[in-house]
């Protein structure tokens, strides 16, 4: 999968993405990251890629002009690069980063990851003359109701997001299967050596070696978190007979609590 980046810094997106596991996925060859400057675009002598807002008001607004003409080249490249490996030519969605998009989560990356070819814009400043996002025909994502100075962040949030569900990133050992979030449960505790630490254990069943046992325990502790931290993502859950049941017992105990509380 490649990953292009449209940014006024791309030293600090391949900073970001070149270590760890995205730096492995790309030694590997089973993704590349790009980061394409946008000032290298500009047709403003000085160097300019932002202007003061029309209408008034604080800060710069990135200029159309630049984005736009970054945005041509870019796309044209990709499509003789398809056309080169012997793909079906597909113009690549491109991704605007701002705090006004659809708020990005595992099920899109899970969407996004079965893409060629993505394109992800950083804005910066005020952010992007709207006529670019009209003309690019951006889809608008975030990471989160919150304001960054930059859309770098949020463009490496994603793609290192996104590259752990290409095949060939994560190693054998890795596995992003039966995490947080997939079947829309929490994940469940996790334990490694030594058994004891500071006189806690290790719960029993995790050195029965018994794998049905350590499985049913795992799937009934992801229920149990995901109902005390995350409630909000249990009716999407696929649970089966028993482990309703076990989601139904543990509400009860909850009620029994409660009236004894009051
Ligand atoms: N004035 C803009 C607004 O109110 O919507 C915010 C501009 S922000 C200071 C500068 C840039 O940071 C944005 O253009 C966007 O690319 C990026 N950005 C900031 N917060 C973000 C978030 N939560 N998710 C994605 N991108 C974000």
């Amino acid at each position: 999968m490649n990953f292009y980046v449209m940014t006024l810094f791309p030293e600090m997106i391949m900073q970001g993405v070149s270590t760890s596991v995205t730096g492995r996925g790309m030694a590997r060859g089973a993704i590349s990251v790009e980061a394409v400057n946008i000032r290298d675009y500009t047709n403003e002598k000085h160097g300019h890629v932002d202007d003061a807002p029309y209408g008034g008001g604080a800060g710069m607004v990135m200029q159309a002009q630049p984005i736009c003409d970054c945005y041509r080249a870019l796309e044209k490249r990709i499509l003789e690069g398809q056309q080169a490996e012997g793909r079906e030519q597909k113009k690549p969605r491109v991704l605007y980063m701002t705090p006004q998009g659809r708020v990005f989560d595992q099920k899109l990356a899970e969407e996004l990851a079965k893409e060629e070819d993505l394109i992800l814009l950083c804005g910066h400043y005020e952010g992007v003359d709207e006529r670019a996002l009209e003309i690019l025909q951006t889809e608008n994502v975030s990471i989160g109701d919150y304001v960054l100075t930059g859309g770098e962040l949020p463009a490496m949030v994603m793609i290192d997001c996104i590259s752990r569900l290409v095949p060939g990133v994560l190693g054998k050992e890795e596995s992003a299967d039966i995490e947080t979030f997939h079947d829309s449960l929490l994940e469940y505790p996790q334990y490694t050596r030594p058994e004891i630490y500071e006189g806690r254990r290790v719960p029993e069943i995790l050195l029965s070696g018994h794998h049905a046992n350590v499985e049913k325990w795992r799937r009934e502790q992801s229920i149990a978190r995901t109902l005390a931290f995350r409630p909000d993502l249990l009716p999407e859950a696929n649970l089966n007979k028993k482990e309703q049941k076990y989601l139904e017992s543990l509400l009860a105990e909850a009620e029994e609590r409660k009236k004894e509380c009051n």
